[in-house]
């Protein structure tokens, strides 16, 4: 069963949003050492998955992320790496 998660009184309804976590089988993990700042996989997420931080640092929030590989797969300097969930980078 989809878990659907309330989000916001609109309309008769309410707007329900699909919790895209609960589709992930492999999650994204960026290596900071690599990574130039060029804000491609921020542009090319599906879900609004990839953040900026106070520093103006790009982060993956995994709250909605839905695991689809798109950042690693755009990403210019492979600074994305697309590993099992529950299994550490190597
Ligand atoms: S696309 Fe790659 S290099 Fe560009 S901000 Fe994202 S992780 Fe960094
Ligand atoms: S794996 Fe897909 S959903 Fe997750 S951050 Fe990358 S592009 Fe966004």
């Amino acid at each position: 069963m989809r878990e659907l998660k309330f989000k916001a009184p609109v309309g008769k309804e309410g707007l329900y949003v699909l919790n895209t976590s609960t589709w992930r089988s492999k999650r994204p993990v960026m290596d900071k050492e690599k990574c130039v700042e060029c804000g491609l996989c921020l542009v090319y997420c599906p879900v609004f998955s990839i953040k900026r931080d106070e520093n103006k640092s790009y982060y993956i929030c995994y709250d909605f992320c839905k695991g689809c590989g798109l950042c690693a797969r755009e990403c210019p300097q492979g600074a994305i790496a697309m590993v099992m969930e529950g299994e550490d980078v190597k």
